[in-house]
């Protein structure tokens, strides 16, 4: 006899996770959710919240010191108190987990939380490993894997040794490293580089391809990029590290191969910020025949169905872009299959995004290399952020907004780079749902003078 039995076993309490216990057992379903953390996964606690948390902060920061451009005078220099600002972040942090812990209050018939790790016994049954002594067995229905992904580590001789800080550890620093190494030039490595920036640390990022950003148009992250080297990051590229040491006195050195031969880089601290591995390693999913590809995402049909059609995936764990909208957007998916009679897919959404770097990056649709690599037809039109009134008012001129136009006068993609990259991105996405003409934004009234108005001038090299 299993110690539970349940409708709906929730393993994970991530974006997909959360909302979907609190859908299902709304809906008269008996719900176990397993959490082996804390509630709330990689957002709310090592992902999206603290990093634009202590990115506020370090903004905040940077607008005081150069607040002289826009002639505010300030008593003395501006500096950070690490402890205070990690503080800041921590109490957010625990906010959000108490509002989420209210969804399982013990008094709600059809939810209880467990905390342990879960493991599959067999296709219906599950091993909660709560403590070292204490095991519970749960049989259920059906099962939602919402286990997100963890950071990966490569194998760099040297590197397990040198105290080296992933993008959790680095959350809780209490001093500004003197000098940070960072590993890996994706959204993540650049949204930190520049934090510690900002917060007085010297940074150099090492990347292993030839730009930053490697899904992004050229002109993007060669714009993106001299933002940053004038911010005064380093930025070292087609690197290969081949080892990491640290000395007696602390200090690290990574011994790095480029293309003009071996170098040497020394630091105070280094990140790794290469990439995430799925946490799908210890579920023993054999026992329940759930399949994975090489890389151990698990395989999902377009209801995000697995191998074994009453186990679901959800979020980061099966692959494919990893945002906490996208995840969210799961649990749309399995919510209006399962309690709408919905025919709700997974594949062919939109895939919105924001770079948290200054200017900000906001992506939509097709990049231009997107639309050559498919063959697509299209025009493109760029507009230099200087050229947008609110530009000259609040001097932010760094950036440009490009969007791509189809035959059809439609807009098949845009990367805005430059201040609300992130709001006037989601602007030119309602537009595209709506299928609008480009002509009909050209032609709009927007109210003035907000950074919006761009998008009456945007498509001005379209006629040309
Ligand atoms: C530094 C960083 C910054 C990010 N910034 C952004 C951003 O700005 N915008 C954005 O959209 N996305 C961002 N992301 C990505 C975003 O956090 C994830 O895509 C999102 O949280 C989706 O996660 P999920 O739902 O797949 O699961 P997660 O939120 O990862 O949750 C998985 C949960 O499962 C638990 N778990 C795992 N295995 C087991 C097990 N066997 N038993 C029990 N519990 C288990 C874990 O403890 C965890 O709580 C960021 C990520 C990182 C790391």
């Amino acid at each position: 006899m299993p110690d539970y039995s349940c409708d709906a076993l929730i393993i994970g309490s991530g974006q997909a996770g959360n909302p979907l216990a609190t859908a299902l057992a709304e809906a008269g379903r008996t719900v176990i959710l397993v959490e082996e953390a804390q509630l709330g996964g990689s957002c709310v606690n090592y992902g999206c919240v603290p990093t634009k948390t202590l990115l506020a902060s370090a903004e905040r920061l940077h607008q005081v010191r150069t607040a002289g451009e826009l002639g505010i005078r300030l008593g003395g220099a501006a500096t950070v108190d690490m402890p205070a600002v990690i503080a800041r972040k921590d109490a957010l942090l625990a906010t959000s987990r108490k509002n989420l812990a209210k969804n399982f209050d013990p008094k709600h018939e059809n939810t209880t939380l467990l905390r342990g790790h879960a493991a599959f016994t067999g296709p219906h049954e599950i091993l909660v490993q709560e403590s070292k002594e204490h095991s519970s067995t749960i049989k259920a229905k059906q099962i939602f894997i919402n286990t997100g992904t963890r950071p990966a580590v490569p194998n760099i001789p040297g590197l397990a040794e040198s105290d080296y800080l992933t993008t959790t550890t680095l959350l809780d620093i209490q001093e500004v490293p003197e000098h940070l190494l960072i590993l890996g030039g994706g959204y993540i490595g650049l949204e930190f580089g520049q934090m510690f920036r900002r917060f007085g640390s010297r940074i150099t990022i090492i990347e292993t391809g030839h730009q930053l950003l490697e899904r992004e148009d050229d002109d993007v992250c060669e714009c993106l990029q001299k933002a940053l080297v004038d911010d005064g990051i380093e930025l070292v590229f087609d690197a290969q590290t081949q080892r990491v040491s640290r000395n007696e006195a602390g200090e690290l050195t990574l011994t790095l191969d480029t293309p003009k031969g071996g170098r040497r880089l020394h630091g105070s601290h280094l990140l790794v910020a290469t990439g995430r591995h799925p946490n799908s390693d210890t579920l023993n999913l054999e026992a329940a025949g759930v399949k994975t590809d090489e890389k151990g995402y698990i395989q999902v049909n377009s209801k995000l169905q697995t191998a074994a059609r009453h186990i679901y995936a959800l979020g980061d764990v099966h692959g494919g872009p990893q945002f906490t909208h996208i995840s969210y957007d799961d649990f749309r998916v399995v919510r209006d299959n399962l309690l709408h009679r919905g025919h709700r897919s997974a594949k062919q959404r939109p895939l919105p995004y924001c770079v948290f770097t200054d200017p900000q990056l906001g992506r939509i649709g097709l990049s231009e290399d997107q639309a050559k690599a498919q063959g697509i037809k299209y025009r493109v039109s760029k507009l230099p952020v200087r050229k947008i009134g609110r530009a000259q008012q609040t001097g932010e001129q760094t950036g440009f907004w490009k969007v791509l136009v189809g035959p059809d006068d439609r807009i098949l993609g845009a990367a805005i780079l430059g201040p609300e990259a992130g709001d006037i991105m989601t602007i030119l996405q309602v537009a595209m749902t709506g299928r609008l003409r480009y002509q009909q934004l050209q032609n709009m009234v927007i109210a003035h003078p907000i950074w919006a108005e761009g998008l009456n001038v945007v498509w001005k090299e379209l006629a040309e």
